[in-house]
């Protein structure tokens, strides 16, 4: 864990109101004076208090990303706690929820539900329901059913599958497939053969419990990402965050920085998994019409007021392409976006766009 120590904690200790406040204190009587001693020592004291207040920040490779936490706290061990709890909770996410993960519910999930519904936990339910309100919304371009081929995808190793197999397999990319009892908390695959993976959503859900378990411990300034999704609590002590939307084709550079508060903010682009074949760009977002890596865009950032939206709403829209997109973006109140399209060019949703003369 990294301790930062902030300036505004030496402005504090130095403040213009206490200096004031001292000089007038030599003046009266020494009855009077002993009071406001008094009071003084308290205000020191409360002075102290704040003097010591820094921020701390760790970083953990955790869901095959980079977690990073950045908190406000006056106690470096109430900060300790408070990190260590979201990274566990982030790892407790992973195990519920990898494919790759032999006993997560997931993988149960892909080995057992075209046989018949399988009973599940309410926090996965309830993420998969939301899934399935992002495929509606977004008419089928989230779609976490892309995995019933996206899964002969192996980018590391530069493997994708054969044309014969994808057309064998792709009307099971069909997210009206997925059947889910609210009841029974269950789902149930309609066809053989069916895969589903969260790796669109999932990141956003964590984000958003690292940063309900950070205000739950009375944290008010804090920074939790997970890869592209990041989310805010409150700003940087006066000052907004400064979060990065990075050059899709430079690592080292960034496209825009943006001055945020209090909002979520995820990127999806076709940089962070690929592999290169022949003159096409093959990386992990499907296009679920067609099996492949889906064109026309090489990022999308979406801001809003919680990462599993975010999270979603940048995969969707990348899927949907430039105007399919920011159609669907302008008709969500409090969502925005930020597209990098294939030519590099920069496209807003109508509220970023700055107002014509
Ligand atoms: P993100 O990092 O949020 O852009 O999401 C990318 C991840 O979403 C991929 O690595 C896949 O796990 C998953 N994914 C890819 N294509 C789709 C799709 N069409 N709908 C939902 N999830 C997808
Ligand atoms: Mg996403």
């Amino acid at each position: 864990m990294r301790r930062e120590r902030s300036n505004l904690t030496m402005k504090a200790i130095f403040s213009q109101p206490l200096l004031f406040l001292f000089k007038r204190l030599l003046n009266p009587a020494h009855k009077i004076l002993h009071r406001f001693m008094c009071f003084f020592s308290l205000l020191l004291l409360l002075q102290s208090a704040a003097a010591c207040a820094q921020w701390f920040s760790d970083e953990r490779a955790i869901m095959g990303t980079l977690v990073r936490v950045e908190l406000w706290q006056q106690d470096a061990k109430k900060a300790n706690t408070a990190i260590e709890s979201v990274m566990t909770e982030m790892e407790r996410i992973n195990q519920l929820m990898s494919p790759l993960i032999a006993s997560s519910e997931l993988a149960k999930i892909n080995s057992q539900a075209a046989q018949g519904a399988v009973v599940i936990s309410p926090e996965l339910f309830e993420l998969i329901t939301k899934a399935q309100d992002v495929a509606e919304l977004s008419t089928g371009a989230f779609d976490i059913s892309f995995a019933s081929i996206g899964q002969y995808y192996d980018y590391r190793a530069g493997k994708q599958p054969e044309q014969a197999s994808i057309d064998q397999l792709l009307d099971r990319i069909n997210y009206q497939q997925i059947v889910l009892n609210k009841k029974h908390s269950s789902i149930r695959f309609l066809r053989q053969g069916m895969a589903i993976d969260l790796g669109g959503i999932a990141k956003g859900h964590a984000v958003d419990r690292g940063i309900a378990l950070l205000a739950r411990q009375g944290i008010s300034n804090a920074l939790v990402s997970a890869g592209g999704d990041t989310r805010l609590l409150g700003d940087k002590r006066g000052r907004p965050w400064l979060v990065a939307i990075k050059d899709p084709r430079h690592d080292d550079k960034q496209a825009v920085l943006i001055p945020l508060a209090d909002v979520a903010i995820s990127t999806s682009g076709d940089y962070e998994r690929f592999f290169i074949d022949g003159d096409k760009r093959v990386h992990h977002i499907i296009q679920p019409s067609s099996g492949r890596s889906a064109a026309g865009v090489q990022s999308v950032s979406i801001i809003g007021p919680d990462s599993t939206t975010t999270d979603a709403l940048s995969t969707a829209v990348f899927v949907l392409g430039v105007e399919k997109g920011l159609n669907l973006i302008n008709s969500l109140a409090g969502i925005d976006a930020i597209i990098i399209d294939a030519k590099r060019k920069m496209h807003y949703s109508n509220d970023l766009r700055p107002p014509r003369r």
